[in-house]
């Protein structure tokens, strides 16, 4: 695959933002840009504590799955013990 097509088909994979539950063990999108729902993901993911975006299966349940990315919501103020466990400090 060339790394035109790559990046054609990257584009077309949504991105949802996540907040980070109070328990810190749970990233939480609410209002997923493909379905409209409100998904649960793992939280252990330094990537995502990092600004970047993390490549996870959907939980959609409408059998298209061709993924989403989840990316940090920093407005939500993710709490400090979360930003301990996943190793970046703030
Ligand atoms: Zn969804």
């Amino acid at each position: 695959m060339s790394a035109e097509i790559g990046a054609d088909r990257d584009r077309q994979i949504p991105v949802n933002t996540v907040r980070v539950s109070d328990s810190g063990k749970q990233f939480i999108v609410e209002n997923c840009v493909r379905c409209g729902d409100t998904h649960y993901h793992g939280a252990m993911d330094r990537t995502v504590a990092e600004g970047g975006r993390s490549h996870r299966a959907s939980h959609c349940g409408d059998g298209l799955d061709g993924g989403y990315y989840l990316e940090l919501d920093h407005a939500a103020e993710p709490p400090a013990h979360w930003w301990r466990r996943v190793g970046v400090s703030q």
